[in-house]
């Protein structure tokens, strides 16, 4: 019996200590605002959480991002229909009494308790301003079949969001569009890149060239160099970090 109980609490040690080191792992980035600060931290390809001013926000919660050891949301932002964004059973598992939810009209079509929004569209929530930004592709050979493509114009939403006088914009899966480029005083900036879904390293830099935020992060960008990217972006000024969205564990 003894031994039992003595291999069930090293048993609940060790996977308590995988959770911790899990935990420790994750390259959070903060950012200071008027409000305080803005901890984001990368979950998984598009998942991510973000807080401040004690209220979490997590957009994006799909599998198999693992939020182990971090909060539940208040508030969760979905950015388009597809499996990779949108995951009712992460959705559930994020959510407590209370969280709400922001989405476009085609998610809420599943996420049927979401407050929808479309691009060019504006709400608060709390202190956060949240902005719809178009998201879409631009090059149809790239589409599923001729023809077509992954993203239809329209349909999914990138993100503004604001808080403390800093801006943060999420592109959701998109090609570097004019609503993009057009982007005004933007802090920090994530950008997507993956084929044939999105766009490549380069033409998500001369995109991110084009509204220069101050600080460029890729996300998304499974089987991409990133590299490129950064190097891409040298001598612009601009703050490019490559973090790990994809931890083997
Ligand atoms: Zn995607």
């Amino acid at each position: 019996m003894k031994s039992i109980v003595s291999v069930l609490a090293c048993a609940a040690m060790l996977s308590f200590a995988a959770g911790a080191d899990a935990q420790m792992a994750r390259p959070v980035q903060t950012f200071d605002t008027s409000k305080g600060p803005v901890k984001i931290t990368p979950v998984y390809h598009a998942s991510l959480e973000i807080e401040a001013g004690g209220k979490i926000i997590v957009i994006d919660p799909a599998k198999p991002a693992n939020f182990a050891g971090l909060p539940q949301a208040d508030l969760i932002l979905i950015t388009d229909i597809h499996g990779d964004h949108l995951d009712p059973d992460l959705i559930k598992a994020e959510s407590k009494a209370g969280s709400e939810i922001i989405a476009p009209a085609a998610v809420a079509k599943t996420v049927t308790t979401a407050k929808v929004i479309g691009n060019g569209e504006k709400t608060t929530w709390g202190d956060w301003t949240v902005e719809a930004i178009p998201m879409y592709n631009t090059t149809a050979s790239r589409g599923p079949k001729p023809g077509t493509v992954f993203h239809e114009k329209g349909r999914g939403n990138g993100y503004v969001l604001t808080y403390g006088g800093k801006r943060f914009y999420f592109s959701g899966d998109t090609e570097g569009i004019p609503e993009m480029r057009a982007l005004k005083n933007i802090d920090v900036a994530f950008i997507c890149m993956n084929l044939p879904y999105t766009m490549t390293p380069d033409e998500a830099a001369d995109a991110v060239k084009a509204f220069h935020p101050k600080v460029a992060i890729p996300y998304h960008y499974k089987g991409q160099d990133t590299a490129v990217f950064k190097k891409d972006l040298e001598g612009t000024g601009i703050d490019v970090r490559l973090l790990d969205w994809y931890p083997s564990a």
